[in-house]
């Protein structure tokens, strides 16, 4: 039996980097996967094949998730399309990085729409339905620099720190009605985000890690499998830090 076998998740943000290694790492555990994008459209509609190929039903819903209205259409289309959500994953995200001397209000109200306004948009719009079938597990992406603060990402960790505070409520929240809610804590990983730090900012950091290497997308998607599936099932209102060592 698979870990998520007949399983519905909906991810926010899978065209790429860690969203789309999860949405393929659900599929071979057999769930069925929604999955949103903001403008690549053509890679959406490419891993939309390779879910389905993979013998689940597959979905590409181009939505902002920083958009209320939006998430409310969004969550009504997958549970028409898909019946149930079991599986939320908040992963939309972005950057937009300065220091904060040089910071302009639109990089800071970009940064903290898309990356916290994003997680209570979906989060309240799923937990009627969670609480109607009185299961469900939510995982929300952070990062270490939500824990530990980054110079030069004022903004940006202030979303991760705020999706850290939200999350552990919700567990408190939601708990009695078997609802879970995690955080994953992502360090550098290998994605298109990282990419465009360049040659020097990637040598500073593979310096302090102490596992003097990048993660993978693949190797957050296995924590999320975890979270998702019922190897979890104790485990709620928690932060995974996923970083080679580099936040403890
Ligand atoms: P990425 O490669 O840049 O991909 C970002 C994804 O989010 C894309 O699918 C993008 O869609 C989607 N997206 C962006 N804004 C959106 C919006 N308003 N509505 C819907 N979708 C939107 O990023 P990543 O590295 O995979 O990061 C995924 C998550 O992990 C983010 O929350 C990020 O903060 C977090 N994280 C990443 C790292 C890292 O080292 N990479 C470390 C810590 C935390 P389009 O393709 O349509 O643009």
């Amino acid at each position: 039996m698979k870990l998520l076998q007949d399983k519905v998740a909906l991810i926010t943000g899978g065209s790429r980097g860690i969203g789309r290694a999860i949405a393929l790492k659900y599929a071979e555990e057999g769930a069925n996967v929604c999955f949103t994008y903001l403008s690549s459209e053509q890679k959406a509609k490419e891993l939309e094949q390779e879910l389905q190929a993979k013998g689940v039903q597959a979905k590409a819903v181009q939505s902002d998730a920083s958009s209320f209205t939006g998430a409310e259409a969004l969550v009504a289309e997958v549970l028409e399309s898909f019946g149930k959500v079991d599986i939320l994953i908040n992963n939309a995200g972005i950057t937009r990085d300065n220091l904060l001397l040089r910071i302009t209000e639109d990089q800071w109200n970009e940064v903290i729409q898309t990356n916290l306004n994003s997680v209570f948009n979906l989060t309240k719009m799923i937990i009627k339905p969670m609480m109607r079938q009185r299961a469900g597990s939510i995982i929300n992406m952070s990062s270490v620099v939500g824990v530990n603060g980054n110079a030069g990402q004022a903004n940006y960790a202030a979303s991760k720190a705020g999706i850290i505070g939200f999350s552990k409520s919700i567990a408190q929240e939601l708990g009695s009605r078997n609802i879970r809610c995690n955080v994953i804590a992502p360090g550098f990983i290998e994605t298109d985000m990282t990419e465009k730090l360049g040659e020097e900012a990637r040598q500073k950091y593979l310096e302090i890690i102490p596992l003097k290497r990048m993660g993978t997308p693949d190797e957050v998607a296995q924590v999320a499998v975890f979270l998702a599936s019922d190897l979890s099932s104790y485990v709620s209102g928690q932060v995974i830090n996923v970083c080679g060592a580099m936040s403890c």
